[in-house]
């Protein structure tokens, strides 16, 4: 076993051993295992842990609240294929931490929240202890794995199995206890030593099975109207070339889920985005590739999809397969696994795209474009600023800066945004994901300026902003590269409603966030028109420094939930 001891005490007299503690351990284990950063929020028992990360070559980004330290860590983890840590402390910040640990499993994304606990034999008679929770119990439902370490000698390990459950197979997040004890436990430093170890292959390839490829070519090989959607699994997989490749020698149009857009850029004559609706309904060979077929794909239902549809699905969870309609062709592997066995048991011209299908779906994206120009156009004049006034303005200032890491949030924030912001690289879009969740902003634009150094526009509806605003804070005291957007229409939602009690409605909100940022040391921008948008945004940009820019928006704009108003379970909706 390798060891970067660093040891706590030394021997004074030549006759006492050198000897380390579970801090020590714990930075020796991740520094070994190439971990260059740590999130979280100090407070018993690990503020000491987070102060020695740094003093050896860690760095530690502390955050105002734990939820938003873990979504970084998430994003981290989504952005790097390594598992970001999250650290937190015992009971309300483990549990504030649970909520990023379970957005990030259920998107798939690797990360490990590292939460020091109260003393075991306390916890565990349930005598009341400061902070007291059973911690590991809690935490089995919500992650991938949950583990405890009980003695320093088994930190080393911990984190190990940690790491690589987080980063093997389908990425999640996982838990690991640390009680206070055994962070302050001291071991003999050569024991300590030899027992932290560096992963061999985190993550292994996981190759398909040549009669699960042969069965997948064979149907695309019959298809009349063949479809590839591309998901966030696709992104995470890094396998750009081999994808590009595959869409492109095939010629098979492909629709890209909203964190895969920018694998191949939007703009590729492949794409169908603009044709969705069509493309879903009539494909009758749709091949998912690091996608599930969940509500965001409405669990590939009719009248959505055709009932005649058959299903190819690359992933690399061999449970997901049947999970919503039968999968014709299962091909369970890792994303670049899979492409290369396609690429290397397709015979030339074997896979094709039949010209009529093109044509139907490249019609129909025609007259969806021009229909959009047209709203687009009026947007762009009105007074109050609309949403899509605000986003063409936001559009054309990023594609100058094609760099510039996307965060994204919000109910109509979130799918104007998505739909008007073009992305051309990948990896580049972050955003609700899954869960459709607010309160990922911050955190994930902390983690992405972190891990990349890039500029970030997070793209904020102003609710969605207000879950983790708090973290401006942190983005000025570490002098970060975001701007953030706030689309303000003045509510959730939208923020004309008003409540028959003279109470503020439910859904109306008001804020200068303008002058949030202000008090952190950061630029503050109120912009009311598109071109005081693009100004604004185009100057913070080059400044590369903390700005927020609080775009005032008619408070009249804006559907109740956003495209997924059909939810809401009653009738109540306000319909605009
Ligand atoms: P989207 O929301 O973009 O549709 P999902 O999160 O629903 O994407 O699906 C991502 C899928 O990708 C998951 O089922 C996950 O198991 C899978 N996945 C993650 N990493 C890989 C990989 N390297 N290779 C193959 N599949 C992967």
């Amino acid at each position: 076993m390798t060891h970067a001891a660093t040891p706590a005490t030394t021997g004074m007299d030549g006759e006492q051993a050198a000897q380390t503690d579970g801090i020590h351990l714990v930075v020796d284990a991740l520094k070994l295992n190439g971990v260059e950063t740590i999130y979280g929020v100090v407070g018993i028992p690990i503020t000491d842990l987070a102060r020695l990360a740094p003093a050896n070559g860690i760095r530690y980004i502390g955050f105002r609240h734990e939820s938003d330290a873990a979504h970084a860590a998430a994003a981290a983890g989504f952005l790097t294929q390594k598992p970001g840590i999250c650290l937190t402390v015992s009971a309300p910040g483990f549990l504030n931490g649970l909520v990023g640990l379970a957005n990030a499993t259920t998107n798939c994304f690797p990360m490990v929240q590292i939460s020091g606990s109260s003393e075991r034999h306390l916890v565990d008679l349930q005598r009341g202890d400061y902070e007291e929770m059973d911690q590991l119990q809690a935490a089995k439902q919500f992650a991938k794995a949950a583990f405890r370490v009980s003695r320093a000698e088994d930190i080393g390990r911990g984190i190990a199995r940690a790491i690589r459950t987080a980063a093997s197979g389908r990425p999640g997040g996982v838990y690991l206890d640390i009680p206070a004890a055994v962070l302050g436990e001291v071991i003999d430093a050569e024991k300590g030593a030899s027992s932290v170890w560096e992963l061999v292959d985190a993550a292994p390839k996981q190759i398909p099975g040549p009669d699960a490829v042969d069965r997948a070519i064979d149907l695309l090989a019959g298809a009349e109207r063949p479809l590839i959607v591309l998901g966030k699994g696709a992104a995470y997989s890094r396998a750009d070339e081999q994808i590009r490749a595959f869409v492109e020698s095939s010629g098979i149009p492909y629709v890209p889920m909203s964190m895969a857009k920018g694998l191949l850029p939007d703009d590729h004559p492949q794409s169908v985005a603009t044709a969705r609706s069509l493309a879903l309904k009539r494909a009758d060979v749709v091949m998912l590739v690091g996608a599930r077929l969940n509500w965001l794909l409405g669990h590939g239902d009719a009248p959505q999809w055709s009932p005649d549809a058959k299903f190819i699905q690359v992933d690399i969870a061999a449970n997901e397969m049947d999970s919503n309609q039968p999968i014709a062709a299962p091909l369970v592997g890792d994303v670049g696994s899979v492409m290369d066995a396609l690429a290397e048991r397709a015979k030339p011209g074997q896979i094709t795209t039949p010209a009529a299908w093109r044509e139907e779906l490249g019609a129909k994206s025609e007259a969806n474009v021009a229909k959009m120009a047209k709203r687009l156009e009026a947007a762009k004049a009105a007074h109050p600023m609309k949403f899509l006034g605000a986003l063409q303005s936001i559009r054309d200032v990023l594609a100058e800066n094609p760099n510039a890491y996307v965060v994204n949030e919000g109910a109509n924030a979130l799918d104007l945004a998505r739909n008007t912001i073009p992305m051309s690289v990948p990896r580049h879009r972050l955003d609700s994901g899954t869960w459709g969740v607010m309160g990922i902003g911050m955190g994930y634009a902390i983690a992405a300026a972190v891990e990349t150094g890039e500029p970030v526009v997070a793209i904020e509806g102003d609710s969605a902003f207000g879950f983790s605003g708090m973290e401006l804070e942190a983005i000025c005291r570490y002098n970060l590269p975001v701007i953030t957007v706030v689309l303000n229409n003045s509510g959730v939602y939208r923020g004309d409603e008003v409540s028959p009690t003279g109470d503020p409605a439910p859904t109306y909100l008001k804020a200068r966030h303008d002058l949030m940022i202000q008090a952190f040391g950061g630029k503050g921008y109120q912009a009311t028109t598109p071109d005081e948008v693009a100004s604004t945004l185009r100057e913070a940009i080059a400044a590369g420094v903390p700005a927020l820019i609080d775009c005032i928006i008619d408070p009249g704009d804006g559907t109740e939930s956003g495209n997924i108003g059909h939810l809401n379970p009653t009738g109540l909706t306000q319909k605009k």
